[in-house]
């Protein structure tokens, strides 16, 4: 699987057929309206096919059904091992398409197929595996009472739950919410995102065929303004889960707030460091983790780390050593095995991308490579770009940029670069570089942030938790058992004996 050639997957690409209707009931169908949208490909601007534009119409009808299927409980009710047997059952049918799916869905987004590849055939069935594989083994509680009453406490599915995505890991970020809403035995309207729908909507015909039954899960494609808002205020979603910027998430707890108060999981990007103390060797591997930390998926990533922190005396080599890790970065057709970098996933965002870039060059950080985009090439690429001087309450140091920029930031004092590192809105993720404990145990407790990665980039991995602190999202978490929680609620029964 993973040895074929470009033009290998140039023939599957050309012999794809999309998915291109929204998925209610168990069947596709257009939208009620009857419109359509033209999906792009970001690596060369042209027009994949046409997809359903969904709008609060269809999101009743996906709400309807998913109501109907949740109150028939042959999902809900199920025994936790027949819903295990389904999700191991998604997770082998999404091996066997993993190929087709991760061509899918590198020409919708532009990520690389070798990402793709990683991520469909590795990390998106280990998540319905892991959840499948955790329902049957997760237990309820009983509390101490006299003998006279017996009192359980148990869990239950939610019941409905909206799930409303990004573009940047597209069947990734379906795969993470999905398989412990789907283990914990909820139905789900689920809105991919408007640049990268097809591979979702694949999905929902692999869960069909892994015997998933119909109403459960609904795939309801479209933008933001219309299905997304619909999912935020419907009153019979009963909770929601997003992943996106900031002001959406904002509008996600009005639209909970103007409706019927559903719990909302939040997860909301961030504005990471990546500190590189004194006494830290820069050698290949924190070099390699200091590139991929701040451009890896082209940068588009919540847990980024432009932001670099890099001690004045060891400034020069720093620069040095990444300046020639990022010239050497192949930037090119993502259906190219050998390619690390694509395109931005659509015009508007290259644009942003490009937008911040020259609001730093104006503020008057230095460009040492990049700084641009390709002219010579169709497609929405930017430049893997780094900037030398940055200092810290620059518009490119305090927003999220979501594209290949790196930045670095020198600092004199271990503190001083702790406090700047910290005096951010957001709280998602942070990186160290240390060979003392000590300063790492200190850094980690210090930094305020939901996960904090010593001497090595990572964002941990499907058994641990996932999530903000501050503005990067809300108390709920993705990953490990944590994320079972969101679509589960808590029952007690108390049981009075008059026997005992
Ligand atoms: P958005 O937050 O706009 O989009 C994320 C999802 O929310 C998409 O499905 C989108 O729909 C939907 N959405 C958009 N507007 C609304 C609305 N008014 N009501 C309900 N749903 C809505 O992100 P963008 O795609 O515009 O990217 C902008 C920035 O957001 C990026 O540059 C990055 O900084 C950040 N971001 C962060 C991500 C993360 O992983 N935390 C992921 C993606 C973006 P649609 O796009 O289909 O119209």
């Amino acid at each position: 699987m993973l040895n074929e050639t470009t033009t290998d997957y140039r023939a599957i690409a050309a012999s794809l057929s999309f998915p291109v209707d929204a998925y209610i009931g168990g069947r596709y169908q257009p939208a009620k309206s009857g419109k359509r949208f033209d999906n792009v490909n970001p690596a060369t601007d042209e027009v994949l096919c046409a997809v359903a534009s969904c709008d609060a119409d269809d999101v009743d009808a996906a709400a309807a059904a998913a109501r109907k299927a949740f109150d028939a409980g042959e999902w809900s009710r199920a025994a936790p091992e027949t819903r295990k047997e389904v999700l191991l059952r998604l997770a082998g049918l999404v091996r066997e398409h993993a190929v087709e799916l991760a061509v899918m869905e590198s020409l919708d987004s532009g990520k690389t197929i070798t990402d793709c590849l990683h991520e469909i055939g590795n990390e998106v069935p280990n998540f319905f595996q892991w959840y499948g594989e955790l329902i049957d083994k997760s237990f309820g509680k009983v509390a101490p009472t006299g003998e006279n009453a017996l009192a359980l406490i148990v869990k239950e599915p939610i019941g409905v739950a909206g799930i409303v995505l990004p573009w940047n890991f597209p069947l990734l970020m379906a795969a993470w919410k999905l398989a412990p809403a789907l283990a914990a035995g909820c139905s789900v309207v689920l809105k991919p995102a408007e640049q990268t729908p097809l591979t979702a909507l694949r999905l929902a015909a692999l869960a069909a065929e892994a015997g998933l039954p119909d109403g459960v899960l609904n795939v309801v494609p479209g933008f933001g303004e219309t299905a997304g808002q619909a999912i935020g205020l419907h009153g019979d979603i009963d909770v929601v889960s997003f992943t996106g910027s900031t002001e959406v998430g904002r509008l996600f707890l009005r639209y909970s707030s103007d409706s019927n108060l559903k719990p909302v999981g939040l997860e909301l990007g961030g504005k990471s460091p990546f500190i590189v103390l004194d006494d830290a060797r820069i050698d290949d591997h924190l070099v390699s983790s200091a590139v991929s930390a701040a451009m890896w998926n082209g940068g588009q990533n919540c847990s980024a780390n432009m932001r670099q922190f890099i001690p004045q005396s060891r400034k020069e080599e720093y620069l040095d050593r990444v300046l020639a890790r990022i010239r050497a970065l192949k930037v090119g057709d993502p259906l190219d095995p050998s390619t690390e970098m694509g395109p931005m996933v659509s015009r508007e965002h290259q644009e942003r991308v490009l937008g911040y870039i020259e609001a730093g060059i104006r503020e008057g950080a230095s460009v040492l490579t990049g700084g641009g985009p390709f002219d010579d090439r169709p497609g929405r690429y930017v430049k893997p770009t780094l900037f030398d001087s940055v200092r810290h309450q620059m518009t490119i140091a305090r927003e999220e940029i979501f594209g290949p920029v790196l930045g670095v930031i020198a600092y004199s004092d271990p503190e001083e670069a702790l406090q700047m590192a910290l005096d951010t809105s957001y709280g998602l993720h942070a990186t160290v570089f240390t060979q003392d404990i000590d300063r790492a145990l200190h850094f980690a407790r210090r930094l305020a942030c939901g996960t904090v990665a010593i001497n090595a980039f990572t964002e941990g991995d499907i058994k641990t938790p996932f999530g903000g602190y501050r503005q990067s999202g809300s108390l709920a978490r993705d990953n490990g058992t944590e994320a079972l929680q969101q679509y589960l609620q808590t029952k007690t029964i108390w049981i009075a004996s008059r026997q005992a």
